[in-house]
């Protein structure tokens, strides 16, 4: 893992607003969407470097949004909340997010300060995991990591890759806001079962370079995850014959493919 030790980064949306990463813990990133007077938080794992940046920029917190009740993405929800004041608390129905005071279901709209964010369902990581679609930006939790995918606590291989899909598919180019800093040791694993994969080779030298640099590898575009995710690339013939290899058999679909893949991931080491 790459410890996060920078400092919050900062890039422009549109209509004036901002996104920001926070980085916490080890490698989480917590983010925010903001202008220069309110934001929402996205996945507040914990409260203190979310209170001093948005304390740091005079900011009112005008909602919470959880993709999973796991604690490194909803551990400071409360504490946000006491230094606050209430919010709307938004996350997965049937998952226990300490604070919720709203469901949110796939399909569905929430109309929040910075404009739209629609909720899809991306089971897999766990058995109710939300993405939020705001503007041209994915902010998906553990579900799509750069390079690679959150692993499967709760879900079926079939309901990630179905989830990896939906993600995937989704119209015109994204950035891909996941929740982790995983993306070096993702691209030793995809490397190792991707080898001959030009855009692979050219993209983890980028990400190593900007690493070495100390900066962050999130957002990624969604063009390039689908071109040198190996998780997205479960249909492709060398992801297929990598995986037959390791499984020491033949397997019959994209879906044997993705579940050979993800079980390798978990024994992988580079
Ligand atoms: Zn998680
Ligand atoms: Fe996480």
């Amino acid at each position: 893992m790459n410890p996060v030790s920078a400092p919050p980064f900062t890039l422009d949306a549109a209509d004036g607003w901002q996104v920001s990463g926070v980085p916490a813990f080890q490698d989480n990133y917590l983010w925010v969407v903001h202008d220069a007077s309110c934001a929402v938080v996205i996945d507040p794992g914990d409260a203190a470097p979310l209170i001093a940046f948005l304390r740091q920029r005079g900011l009112a917190l005008t909602a919470i949004v959880c993709t999973h009740h796991h604690a490194d993405h909803v551990g400071g929800v409360a504490g946000l909340l006491q230094a606050f004041g209430a919010c709307p608390v938004y996350g997965p129905a049937d998952e226990p997010i300490p604070g919720r005071t709203l469901a949110a279901y796939d399909g569905e709209v929430l109309m929040l300060a910075p404009g739209r964010f629609e909720v899809v369902a991306v089971p897999g990581h766990t058995a109710g995991h939300l993405a939020y679609l705001w503007q041209d930006r994915i902010f998906c939790g553990d579900t799509l990591f750069a390079l690679g995918c959150g692993r499967l606590f709760e879900g079926t291989p079939q309901q990630m890759l179905h989830s990896l899909q939906r993600l995937a598919g989704l119209p015109g180019e994204r950035w891909v806001h996941c929740a982790h800093e995983y993306t070096l040791s993702n691209l030793a694993f995809a490397l190792h079962v991707d080898s001959a994969n030009p855009a692979l080779q050219a993209r983890g030298a980028r990400e190593r370079a900007r690493r070495a640099e100390g900066l962050a590898t999130v957002p990624a575009l969604l063009s390039e995850e689908r071109a040198t995710n190996p998780f997205l690339r479960a249909d492709a013939s060398a992801l297929h014959a990598s995986a037959e290899q390791w499984a020491g058999s033949s397997l019959p679909d994209e879906l044997a493919v993705f579940t050979a893949l993800r079980r390798w991931k978990n024994e992988f080491r580079a």
